[in-house]
């Protein structure tokens, strides 16, 4: 017979009792292995095992834990800081050891005043408003969570035209900055909703419009609207009733302006339920199902079990669509709608309709973790890192149109742009163009028209930027603000040469880095602490001269430096470059161009101890050789070169930078192709870009494009053959 407070011997270790609940801060920081998944489950009459495999059988996303072996594990934590609150801690690890799934149980204690982190749980049908309206109260008064900026600067600006719904006139209204609002982050539903147009605006301004197309509104609008009726707001920004869809001006300047919009809402409201489209958001108008994972452990000790929300937003398809990435990562305040249950997010503070949030001040650690490491932007992230990693994070997300890659991500943009001082052209920082262009791919990747081969954008797939450029910007231990200073523009300045140019739609010729010539900073605007002054990253506007346009400084590789020298009077406009169409925007400069050979091999590319276990995913490694054929590098292809390419033939590499990083954690690893081939112990690399050569003009004028990315050792670059090598221009699309 199942009977509670029966524990197995491994569960007998954790001590569960009323008392152990409630322990400040909890003692024992031991992590208790369970076993594998299946012995969890076997284990039949332990009360705690019986609760967690009917937890992990049904939890979000759990499938593909339990395919393979998966582990668990388990441990006591304190909830906040010093107060005399602990829940248990169980995860269910993959066998990868990278994925965790994690799963807390807290004590239900009916019996006296909730503390912070104590479960609670949810037995009305609908919302409670009052709830919602006390995290907003608290998040305002007490957490001094700022979305409003400090002083004005461009970002504070609303867009011209803005409007809002007014949920009480029920119309339409313009407003300007300074103005409290909601705003919505949906999917958007299949069926063609209303939307405002030219033609019905003038209509829509007018007292009680809204009730007359009430209707033709989807149901998740519908309910964001009566929602923000119930919680006492008067205003919500919603996209496709708050910018004009037949105006190009009014759609471009509110889509320039997404990160103004999202990041000064007061809050915004996350809808990551899946069916919301059709039924609404669970709990406004309609009573919603909200299943709790509940237990009676041992006598007179009912706990309550959760999954973090983040699993429940990584399952929602909320979090795979392209537009809706910057709308999450800007919201200052998030009510989040996932699990048929409701949470709140703003930068110091997750608080769930499940847990109570107590009346003291501390947060719950457990609850805010997950958010404070999926959130990128966020204080005291180096400015670099934050758009490396958010650019992964994005290309991992599908767009119903794909030539909406850049418009989705140009929230994000402004706020990097900001950060890092610097343009943004086609989606790379300017001011760290060098770093940037060594994306790598992720996976399968393909040619997307509308965007240059250089840039990420101008592809479908995920990208990133692997450990041996990442030594850079570590992805283990994240490097500090001032570790950033010298260790990323230490190398911009010193370990890359190329004077890039490029030509915008309008077939105006430029630098793609344009001096700042008061050299000034960027600047950040935190929602805790309001706006920082942030150093400058990457090029140096101070040493920056007009035969030295990117400041750099003196270059350490002399073979660089007498090829630059020799040929120290380039044209004032690449030669080419003037028949190339317009729309392509190229890019042109002048580097090093080495012929290569090359052959696929079983080589993985893993070189930071940070980067994921190295699975092909369509990609495969090409070792390259010189002509007396040493194995000189690599270069990382899609995998139908393994049929395209030819033995015999030799390839076109340009010389991008210096890649002889060294890091704390020591040189590459174990399976280097150069430490396995050639013994090499402390080898020096360029940066290399394989291209391919494409006519675009009708007189037969070619322009490269991007094929792959890799690394050649400085060596063979110094010995190779004259005729392989050249110093040359090259425009690349
Ligand atoms: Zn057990
Ligand atoms: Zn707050």
């Amino acid at each position: 017979m199942q009977e509670p407070g029966r524990f197995c011997d491994k569960c007998q270790s954790f001590d569960v009792s009323p008392t152990a609940f409630r322990s400040s801060p909890y003692k024992e920081r031991r992590v208790h292995q369970l076993g594998k998944f299946v012995e969890v489950e076997a284990r039949t009459d332990c009360a705690l095992c019986r609760f967690l495999t009917e937890a992990f059988l049904n939890g979000p996303g759990t499938d593909k834990f339990l395919q393979d072996e998966a582990l668990v594990q388990g441990t006591w934590s304190s909830i906040s800081g010093d107060l005399p609150n602990a829940c248990l801690v169980f995860w269910l690890v993959a066998n990868n050891y990278v994925d965790k799934l994690e799963f807390s149980i807290r004590h239900i204690r009916d019996d006296e005043v909730p503390m912070i982190g104590d479960a609670r749980v949810i037995t009305d049908a609908l919302i409670d408003v009052n709830l919602v309206k006390n995290w907003v109260e608290l998040c305002e008064k007490e957490h001094y969570c700022k979305s409003v900026p400090i002083e004005a600067t461009r970002a504070s600006q609303l867009p011209d035209g803005f409007m809002v719904i007014d949920v009480v006139d029920n119309c339409l209204i313009g407003k300007t900055y300074p103005c409290r609002y909601l705003a919505l982050s949906y999917v958007w539903g299949n069926s063609i909703a209303f939307k405002t147009t030219s033609q019905n605006v003038n209509e829509l301004r007018t007292k009680g419009s809204i009730g007359d197309i009430w209707n033709q509104l989807s149901p998740t609008i519908q309910d964001a609207i009566l929602f923000t009726r119930q919680l006492g707001e008067r205003y919500i920004w919603i996209d496709s009733l708050c910018i004009l869809q037949d105006n190009a001006q009014n759609a471009v300047a509110n889509i320039e302006a997404m990160d103004s919009i999202y990041r000064y809402a007061t809050m915004v409201l996350l809808v990551a339920e899946d069916n919301a489209a059709s039924r609404g958001l669970p709990g406004v108008s309609n009573p919603r199902q909200v299943h709790q994972f509940r237990s009676e452990l041992s006598p007179g000790l009912p706990v309550l079990g959760r999954f973090n929300h983040s699993a429940y937003l990584d399952q929602a398809r909320y979090r795979s669509r392209g537009w809706t990435y910057q709308e999450e990562q800007l919201s200052t305040r998030a009510l989040i709608f996932a699990n048929h249950q409701l949470y709140f997010a703003c930068p110091s503070h997750v608080y769930g309709e499940d847990v109570y949030e107590g009346n003291q001040l501390g947060p719950d650690d457990i609850l805010r973790f997950p958010d404070i490491t999926s959130r990128y932007i966020r204080e005291g992230q180096p400015q670099s890192v934050m758009y490396f990693r958010s650019v992964q994070a994005y290309t991992l997300r599908t767009l119903t149109f794909p030539s909406d890659t850049l418009k989705a991500f140009s929230g994000m943009g402004a706020v990097l742009g900001q950060a890092l001082s610097s343009e943004m052209i086609h989606g790379l920082p300017a001011s760290i163009f060098d770093l940037a262009l060594l994306w790598q791919p992720a996976g399968k990747m393909s040619r997307k028209e509308g965007f240059p081969s250089w840039s990420w954008a101008g592809w479908h797939g995920a990208v990133r930027w692997n450990g041996d450029t990442m030594e850079l910007a570590s992805y283990g231990s994240l490097p500090d603000l001032k570790q950033e200073l010298e260790v990323i523009t230490k190398w911009i300045r010193t370990r890359t040469w190329i004077d890039w140019k490029y030509r915008n739609q309008n077939g105006t010729e430029n630098l793609v880095w344009e001096r700042n010539r008061e050299g000034k900073a960027g600047s950040v605007f935190w929602p805790s602490s309001g706006y920082h002054e942030v150093s400058e990253i990457g090029y140096d506007s101070k040493a920056a001269t007009n035969i030295n346009p990117y400041g750099r400084h003196s270059s350490s590789d002399p073979t660089i430096t007498a090829y630059k020298t020799r040929h120290s009077s380039p044209p004032a406009v690449c030669l080419n470059l003037a028949k190339i169409p317009d729309y392509l925007q190229p890019l042109c400069f002048q580097t090093l161009s080495v012929q290569l050979f090359m052959k696929p091999s079983n080589h993985y590319l893993r070189y930071g101890s940070v980067d994921p276990v190295w699975e092909p995913n369509g990609r495969v490694v090409f070792l390259l050789y010189t002509e007396d054929l040493q194995t000189c590098g690599y270069v990382l292809l899609d995998e139908v070169w393994k049929s395209k390419f030819c033995a015999e033939e030799s390839y076109e590499f340009l010389l991008l930078s210096e890649a002889n990083y060294y890091c704390d954690w020591g040189r590459p690893h174990e399976d280097h192709p150069f430490k396995r081939f050639n013994g090499y112990r402390d080898y020096e690399e360029f940066h290399v870009m394989m291209i391919e050569w494409k006519k675009v003009g009708g007189d037969g004028t070619k322009a490269a494009e991007r094929v792959g990315l890799g690394r050649v050792l400085k060596e063979a670059v110094r010995t190779t053959d004259a005729k392989n090598i050249a110093w040359k221009e090259v425009v690349l699309i």
